[in-house]
């Protein structure tokens, strides 16, 4: 898969990560909740091992709420993990978020101690929406303070609650042929990084096995079983008239139009992975 890396801000943002993780109680990492498994960025959890963990499950208002609680669920299961969903209209993100962490950290508290956290995630997943809503009124130190490296912001959240935000990107790192196409498909990876028919096609095969009745209702469609995916996406072309001469079908402009609609969520609130099926996408992603 041809994906575009920027190894400079990818180091910047490990350096700084490396610097922060020492003294950190808690590390949110936000992830997009229609693929969270798939907007994970691999380093984090490695750098971060062990460490009270937040995974903040952002969109929400695009995401299948019902597929959303079984990720809630799957990462509630595992050791020192909460998770939360959320999305750019909750009206008290920091409430929630602050709840979380106290929970993860119990021991830290109180001016003495104040509990410090970490926030992190792939680009586009909404960390400076959040960031902006958190912020407020409240003042943002940046790092031309003691104690703040360059780049890095510091938020008080509350007088003993200290939120990190780190400069640099982190890109994610592509182990699953799957993430790799949901990623594009959420616009999460640059629009040349992937070939766009192939990510439309991969997503129209997914929203066909789970989203059947969305699709015919959003596209006018006769029918959606029994079609492979490329005549799906034709059926789209055909019924938006996006056609070339000689009545074939414009698939470039059929492609664009279902990638626009999904990623405003026209088509419906519909994920794009489940914990059962990342599991055995992973499963065969380590076996090739
Ligand atoms: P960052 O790169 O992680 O800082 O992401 P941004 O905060 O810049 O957000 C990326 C895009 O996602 C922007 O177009 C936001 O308006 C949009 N966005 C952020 N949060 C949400 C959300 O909860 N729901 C929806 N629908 N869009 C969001």
């Amino acid at each position: 898969m041809a994906i575009q890396w920027f190894p400079g801000h990818m180091n910047k943002a490990r350096k700084a990560l490396e610097e922060r993780v020492a003294d950190i109680d808690v590390v949110i990492e936000m992830l997009d909740a229609r693929l969270p498994a798939s907007s994970a960025n691999p380093m984090i959890a490695r750098m971060t091992r062990g460490r009270p963990a937040l995974k903040i499950l952002n969109k929400q208002d695009l995401a299948d709420p019902a597929v959303t609680a079984l990720w809630l669920d799957w990462y509630r299961a595992r050791p020192g993990t909460q998770a939360i969903a959320l999305d750019a209209g909750e009206k008290a993100p920091s409430q929630k978020l602050i709840a979380a962490c106290r929970e993860l950290a119990p021991n830290r508290g109180g001016l003495d101690k104040p509990l410090r956290v970490l926030i992190c995630g792939i680009p586009n997943v909404g960390k400076s929406t959040l960031i902006n809503s958190l912020t407020g009124r409240r003042i943002a130190r940046t790092g031309n303070e003691p104690g703040i490296t360059k780049g890095e912001q510091r938020i008080l959240l509350a007088d003993d609650f200290e939120l990190f935000d780190t400069p640099g990107m982190l890109w994610p790192k592509i182990e699953v042929p799957e993430g790799g196409y949901n990623l594009a498909a959420s616009g999460a990876v640059g629009r040349n990084a992937l070939d766009e028919e192939e990510v439309v096609l991969e997503l129209l095969q997914y929203l066909a096995r789970h989203y059947a009745d969305l699709l015919r209702a959003r596209y006018r469609l006769d029918t959606v079983e029994g079609l492979q995916d490329f005549e799906l996406l034709e059926a789209i072309g055909r019924k938006r008239g996006a056609m070339l001469g000689g009545g074939r079908v414009n698939v470039q402009k059929a492609a664009e139009i279902v990638l626009t609609d999904f990623r405003a969520a026209a088509i419906g609130r519909v994920s794009l992975e489940r914990p059962d099926e990342w599991r055995v996408w992973e499963k065969r992603a380590k076996e090739e």
